[in-house]
């Protein structure tokens, strides 16, 4: 049956985050005819929160004495996935994410400040993350206007609803709408889905995750992640990747930005109580904000309170944090608002997540703990900070910090969600797979809606992963296609 279009390209791309807007420079620059579709107002998605991306051994890497091998980089990938992530596509990213640097900045524009890790103390961390001038939203303005002086046509606030194929099942097209509610026909050879995952809509979190918190999930990135390709792309014929329930957690504070001095002290890590007042973990876990992520959602009430007393503050203040969070917070910083801020947090009878006390029994009853329960782990607690081992859960000596000087303050950390990961099944070529592992002709899905590079969480000892992926599987998937089409394969 001949199918009727409103305009016919090449390649028409999904979401404009860093993996649509990578595809389509890439589509652009192979000769492709492209269009774009971002059902949000502007580009960006949940890309233009990130700091930096993953590469591996680098031209900037090199130049600065830093020496992660592609070896190191494949290795961890497939151990901290415990070999559930797909080798030919971690082996296809890994290969190729360095290549990515060097478009990013000699073909795109950005400028490399630094190369580091996210937490110094975190054990193993790969030093990965490469840090653009202007974050990573610097890279995608830049890579938008690149797309538009290709000729890529960009349409914004216009959501795709529907993939459509032939009889054969090859895909020809998609059906989108407009914030007016016009519909919109698009005819193309591929169909490239990149729209972010879907860590913003509560449904899909319950469905895919043992949690059972997605509508407490706090999302801090892109408001437009909602699923939308996961659905289509499932609906067309593809198939879900056995990690599709992986997700990036992160400890926060409701109602807080996460550049808050308040919001970094809860995830120090000191002395952490669940919702009936007791320890229950070793604290080091802050180290790794996604381990702690994860940590939190399975708490009961998917909370923990962080108990610090005021000699603590002092010290945030003066020696500094043990742990930022990204650029937003920098690792070491001197927490210097945290004094004024801590108090006027606990002072406002509107917040319920940070409260004082003058004694430990007043904090436990501003918490809704048994005073009793918060005097026995206290007195516990402060035992093993004297004697300087935690004999209970191993802490490292050096975060055992006594809690003895009033006033105290708990600080409620809640569970943030920074993005999904892993839901699509696809192959190295990024091509969606059918249930028996044959590509669905003519459909493509990158960055976070694809699946195989993790398990069941996150890499964080391989910062920048998720960006890297994104950027690199964006315009891997653009040169396959146009691969394709030169071939008549689509
Ligand atoms: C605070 C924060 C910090 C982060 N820091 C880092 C970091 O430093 N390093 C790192 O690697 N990762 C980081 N991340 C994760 C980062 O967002 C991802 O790494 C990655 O960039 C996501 O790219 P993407 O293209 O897959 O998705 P997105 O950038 O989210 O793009 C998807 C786009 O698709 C659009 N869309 C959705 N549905 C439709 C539809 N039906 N039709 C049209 N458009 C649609 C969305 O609106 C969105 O604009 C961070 C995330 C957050 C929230």
């Amino acid at each position: 049956m001949t199918q009727e279009f409103d305009a016919a390209y090449d390649v028409v791309v999904v979401g404009a985050g860093a993996s649509g807007l990578s595809c389509a420079v890439q589509a652009a620059k192979d000769g492709l005819s492209c269009a774009i579709l971002e059902k949000e107002q502007h580009t960006g998605g949940s890309s233009a929160f990130a700091e930096g991306h993953a590469a591996f051994e680098s031209d900037e890497q090199l130049k600065r004495g830093i020496t992660v091998t592609k070896d190191q980089a494949f290795n961890t990938y497939l151990d901290y996935s415990h070999w559930r992530a797909d080798a030919p596509l971690v082996s296809r990213f890994v290969e190729n994410a360095a290549t990515t640097i060097v478009k990013m900045r000699d073909e795109v524009g950005a400028v490399y400040e630094d190369v580091t890790v996210t937490a110094l103390d975190q054990p193993g961390e790969l030093v990965t993350w490469h840090l653009p001038e202007g974050e990573v939203a610097r890279v995608i303005e830049l890579l938008e206007s690149d797309a538009r002086r290709r000729g890529v046509d960009v349409f914004l606030s216009t959501a795709a609803t529907q993939i459509l194929k032939d009889d054969a099942g090859k895909v020809t097209g998609l059906l989108a709408r407009d914030d007016d509610g016009q519909k919109v026909r698009l005819g193309a050879k591929a169909v490239v889905v990149a729209t972010g995952g879907f860590a913003a809509n509560p449904e899909m979190l319950d469905k895919y995750t043992k949690y059972g918190i997605g509508a407490k999930m706090i999302n801090v990135g892109g408001q437009g992640n909602t699923g939308d390709g996961i659905t289509m792309v499932l609906a067309a014929g593809g198939t879900e990747h056995n990690s599709i329930g992986c997700l990036l957690l992160f400890p926060l504070m409701r109602d807080k930005t996460i550049t808050s001095h308040t919001n970094c002290t809860g995830m120090q890590p000191y002395f952490w109580v669940n919702a009936e007042g007791r320890r229950f973990i070793d604290e080091v876990v802050g180290m790794s904000f996604g381990n702690a992520g994860d940590v939190t959602a399975a708490l009961p009430g998917a909370f923990y309170w962080n108990i610090i007393d005021s000699a603590t503050i002092r010290h945030l203040v003066e020696d500094g944090n043990e742990i930022g969070l990204g650029i937003y917070v920098r690792n070491n910083e001197k927490m210097v608002n945290l004094p004024t801020e801590i108090e006027a947090d606990a002072a406002d009878p509107g917040r319920t997540n940070v409260v004082s006390g003058a004694t430990i029994e007043e904090l436990a009853q501003n918490m809704g703990v048994d005073p009793s329960v918060l005097r026995v782990e206290v007195d516990g607690y402060n035992e093993l900070c004297r004697a300087g081992v935690d004999t209970r859960f191993h802490k490292p000596a050096k975060f055992l910090r006594q809690v003895t000087e009033a006033p105290f303050y708990a600080i409620k950390m809640e569970t943030g969600i920074m993005i999904s990961m892993g839901a699509l099944k696809i192959d190295e070529h990024m091509r969606c797979l059918d249930p028996d592992g044959r590509p669905v002709p003519g459909l493509y899905s990158v960055g976070c809606d694809a699946g195989g590079l993790f398990g069941e969480s996150y890499a964080l000892p391989i910062p920048g992963s998720a960006n890297g992926f994104a950027l690199t599987s964006g315009w891997l998937a653009a040169d396959d296609i146009a691969e394709a089409v030169k071939a008549g394969a689509l």
